[in-house]
C-alpha cells in the first residue's frame, strides 16, 4: 500500500513554517538510530518544519550550565591535542551540510577534528552528561559524513572518540566501524525521516516531559504534572 500524500495535499501543520525539504541534524539521526521509537514523531516534525520548539524558562539556565561544562572540557581537549603537535579544527570550522539526495540534508558540527603528525585523523565529541549509545552513533555519523561533505577529509580514514567529563576512558571508534552495513542504516534512517507521512505519536508523560516539541507542533503533548507525580496528599 502506498502511503505517499498527493503533492498538492494541504500542509499537515499550517501554523508551522515548512523547511521546504528535509533537514536532519546529526544528533536527531543519532537518536533515531539508537532506537528510541517513542521519539520518531518528534524527530520527524523537526526534520520537516521550523518553529517546533517549546519555550521553557528553566531550560535556559540548564542550557547555560551545559555550555559552561562542555566548553571547559572542549578547551582541555584542544590544549592536549595542540601539546601533542596535532593540527586542530574546532566546532564551526567543522560545520557541514551533506545533501544526501535532492531535498534531504544531513547537517552537523563536530566539536573537534584533529590531524596527528603521523596522519591520523580523529573526530572527537565532548560530553558533560551521562553516557548514552546515541553519543557513539553521533560520532559515527560524523565519521561517515565528514569524508563526504568536507573536501579536507575526502575519502580519508577517520577515527572517532567520545570523551566524557567523568574522567573515565573515552569511547574509541575505529574507522573500520564505518562500513557498508552502517551506511545502509544511515541511509534508511534518513529515508524514514524524509517520508511525507508522519509516524505514529506515542504520547506519555515520561516521554513528553523530555521532548522539546511544543504543543503547537504536537497537539497530543502530555504536560508533566509535578503534583500528580508526587502522589495524592495523605
Ligand atoms: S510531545 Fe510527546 S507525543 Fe508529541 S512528539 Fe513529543 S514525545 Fe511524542
Amino acid at each position: 500500500m502506498n502511503l505517499q500524500l498527493p503533492l498538492d495535499a494541504a500542509p499537515l501543520f499550517p501554523d508551522l513554517p515548512s523547511r521546504g525539504g528535509v533537514y536532519v541534524w546529526v544528533t536527531w539521526a543519532a537518536s533515531y538510530l539508537a532506537g528510541d521509537t517513542s521519539r520518531d514523531w518528534s524527530l520527524w516534525v523537526r526534520a520537516h518544519y521550523q518553529g517546533w520548539k517549546s519555550v521553557d524558562d528553566a531550560e535556559g539556565s540548564q542550557l547555560a550550565l551545559w555550555h559552561v561544562d562542555h566548553t571547559a572540557l572542549l578547551r582541555q581537549l584542544v590544549a592536549a591535542a595542540r601539546a601533542r603537535g596535532e593540527r586542530v579544527w574546532v566546532e564551526s570550522q567543522n560545520a557541514f551540510r551533506l545533501v544526501v539526495r535532492p531535498h534531504v540534508t544531513l547537517a552537523g558540527k563536530p566539536d573537534l577534528v584533529t590531524l596527528a603528525p603521523d596522519g591520523t585523523i580523529m573526530v572527537t565529541d565532548a560530553k558533560s552528561g551521562q553516557r548514552k549509545p546515541a553519543h557513539i552513533l553521533q560520532v559515527m555519523l560524523y565519521q561517515w559524513a565528514l569524508r563526504r561533505a568536507d573536501h579536507r577529509f575526502s575519502d580519508c580514514q577517520i577515527g572517532g572518540r567520545v570523551v566524557y567529563a567523568d574522567g573515565d576512558p573515552p569511547v574509541v571508534i575505529q574507522p573500520s566501524a564505518i562500513n557498508t552495513a552502517f551506511e545502509r542504516r544511515v541511509l534508511e534512517c534518513l529515508e524514514q525521516l524524509a517520508v511525507p507521512v508522519p509516524p505514529f505519536r506515542m504520547p506519555s508523560r515520561q516521554e513528553c516531559r523530555f521532548c522539546p516539541v511544543s504543543r503547537k507542533a504536537c497537539p497530543e503533548r502530555v504536560e508533566w504534572d509535578v503534583e500528580e507525580e508526587s502522589g495524592p496528599p495523605c
